[in-house]
């Protein structure tokens, strides 16, 4: 007879009191005899007020992670962004019109319309077109029907649009697009602003399965095909609210402009804020709460930050729907060496998330996850959700160019901490503010529609092998000590948290 005696060990034997852990000094193990079905699982997670997610991911609000469009793209593959606070109009002040102005984006969209349509230009050849449908090519799938325009550009002047049947592949390929497209006069098109039902029905009316949307002035706007409509069909884990619109949340400071942003970003149609300050367990934040709690009462309401029991205890006394756990652990800060405070971001989940586990506040594991296998850990151990920062800032949708790395040849994006120099948030970061975070760079990633539903895979994947259906299962296995766990060598602080920053 073989004694059973449990591997490793139980959470609260690992997060020892007064030593604080990372995501990558534990593991998880492998106790548990998978016997669920991938296809049964779930990681669909409450965030507060009836807002799900079927991914339990939000953008953090950083002015090189969150635009519009991550936060559209997050939102169809089931996370939520937060859009940030740090616009800046032509003067340097701060602009609160181009937050809201974000915001009303994300909840304008409508699935189906494709921004920036793959174009050509008239005077190039149909050998040349067909390459640039290759090299589009999304998957397998490769682009064969293309609005031209009168320079070649997305937004350029319509001026026909060159289908799959214009053309053969394999013959008279060397005839220039224009001998072979339907010139604008014969096109069907529709003018902006269009719903997609309309358009739909457009599509249906004609029998085409193209219809360019264009401005006043005939430029090139949106392209709606009878493959995406049927695609959009096909984002099922979207963020959705009740009016069928994607949903999206807004940061907040705790300074007094903040008053004007909460009634413009919820007049916009937000569905949630968060009170964004590294330092969540203060009067400003406090006060900040109240007045949303009073003003806003039936909206989503994040606080944070903080990473110690005793301000868990005060957020949740406050009232918030969910809080962001993790101070001095992101990928960019330096809070913890310019004012010594912080706290390793796996000890401050656990402690904070078991204290709360009978109440209805979520954890949202915010800072120091580098990879996907960090997000798991951090749902393992208590957080409800995670909040993403380095993992999303290197995406396409991210805000900012793709820069090569000199000395690796990688692609790379800009990735800065709010509180650095560089980021100058309110305009105030002179000589006067001790920084508090850093420029760098991050790996380029590609689509958050490639990428999101690779972090997706790696989930579910964690969780078929610890035999968890869902999230709540894995809480529970954890509490009960079922879920076990080794520490692992420790690796130097600031080494970990910046081993995939290119400096
Ligand atoms: P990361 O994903 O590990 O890079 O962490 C992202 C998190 O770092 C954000 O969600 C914020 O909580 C935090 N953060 C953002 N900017 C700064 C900063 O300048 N200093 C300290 N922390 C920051």
């Amino acid at each position: 007879m073989i004694q059973e005696i449990a591997s490793g060990l139980s959470a609260e034997e690992l997060f020892e009191r007064g030593i604080g852990l990372s995501y990558s000094d534990f593991t998880t193990l492998n106790t548990n005899f998978a016997n669920t079905d991938r296809k049964d699982i779930s990681l669909e997670t409450e965030l507060g007020k009836g807002i799900k997610l079927q991914t339990p991911i939000i953008a953090s609000p950083m002015d090189t992670v969150t635009s519009d469009k991550l936060c559209i793209a997050l939102a169809l593959q089931g996370g939520i962004g937060a859009i940030h606070y740090n616009h800046k109009g032509e003067d340097g002040k701060p602009s609160i019109d181009m937050q809201v102005k974000e915001i009303v984006r994300v909840k304008r969209f409508q699935n189906g319309f494709i921004e920036n349509p793959v174009t050509i230009s008239p005077d190039m050849t149909i050998a040349q077109a067909i390459e640039v449908g290759e090299k589009n090519r999304i998957g397998d799938w490769v682009i064969r029907t293309f609005p031209v325009t009168a320079d070649g550009n997305t937004n350029g002047r319509l001026v026909g649009l060159l289908r799959k049947y214009d053309y053969f592949r394999g013959s008279r390929t060397d005839l220039k697009v224009r001998d072979r497209m339907i010139f604008l006069e014969k096109l069907v098109v529709a003018e902006y602003p269009v719903t997609l039902d309309r358009a739909k029905e457009i599509l249906w009316e004609n029998h085409i399965s193209s219809l360019p949307i264009v401005d006043g002035v005939c430029n090139l706007k949106y392209l709606v095909t009878r493959r995406d409509i049927e695609k959009s069909e096909q984002y099922p884990l979207a963020t959705k609210d009740a009016n069928n619109r994607l949903r999206v949340i807004f940061a907040v400071d705790t300074r007094p402009d903040a008053h004007e942003r909460l009634d413009l970003g919820f007049a916009a149609g937000a569905d949630g804020v968060i009170v964004d300050t590294s330092q969540g367990f203060t009067k400003y934040a406090r006060d900040m709460i109240r007045y949303i709690k009073n003003k806003f009462p039936d909206k989503l309401l994040i606080g944070g930050n903080i990473s110690t029991r005793e301000a868990a205890k005060f957020l949740a006394e406050e009232g918030i729907d969910a809080y962001r756990n993790g101070q001095g652990s992101g990928s960019i800060c330096t809070t913890a060496g310019a004012i010594g405070i912080a706290r390793s971001p796996a000890t401050a989940v656990y402690e904070c998330s078991k204290l709360l586990v009978d109440t209805n506040v979520r954890t949202i594991a915010d800072g120091g996850l580098r990879e996907v296998g960090d997000i798991f850990k951090a749902i393992a151990i208590g957080a409800h959700c995670a909040m993403l920062g380095n993992l999303l800032a290197g995406t396409e949708e991210s805000p900012g160019e793709v820069i090569i790395d000199r000395e690796t040849g990688l692609p790379t994006k800009v990735y800065r901490g709010m509180g650095s120099a560089e980021a100058n948030v309110g305009s105030c970061r002179g000589y006067t503010r001790l920084p508090e975070g850093i420029l760098a760079r991050v790996k380029y990633r590609g689509s958050i529609h490639m990428w999101v539903p690779l972090i997706r895979d790696g989930l579910i994947h964690a969780l078929e092998v610890q035999d968890c259906g869902n999230i709540a299962e894995l809480h529970r296995k954890m509490y009960a000590g079922e879920l076990r766990f080794d520490k692992e060598n420790q690796q130097s602080h600031d080494e970990r948290k910046r081993s995939n920053l290119f400096l």
